[in-house]
């Protein structure tokens, strides 16, 4: 099972890197992170929930991607 999932990590080209993520359950819509973002996060659908559109975060945007995290009032936004 370990080995299938090494696989598919893989496949994506993830190995060893942190990805960006939106618990859509908890994104409240406010657009905070969008506005300091855009090349990460876009909100979209009928709720216009935030959704990541690049989720492999360059090395020069940890930092701000780092005070998005913090901004967000739900805590939805993860990166690991
Ligand atoms: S900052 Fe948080 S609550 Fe606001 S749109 Fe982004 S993910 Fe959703």
């Amino acid at each position: 099972m370990v080995d299938e999932d090494k696989k598919a990590e893989s496949r994506a080209g993830s190995v060893g890197r942190k990805v960006l993520a939106v618990d859509q359950e908890i994104c409240i819509a406010c657009g905070a992170c969008e506005e300091t973002a855009p090349k990460y996060f876009k909100l979209k659908g009928d709720e216009g929930k935030s959704s990541v559109i690049k989720k492999n975060v360059d090395e020069k945007d940890i930092e701000m991607i780092k005070g998005v995290i913090t901004e967000c009032p739900t805590e939805a936004i993860s990166y690991k």
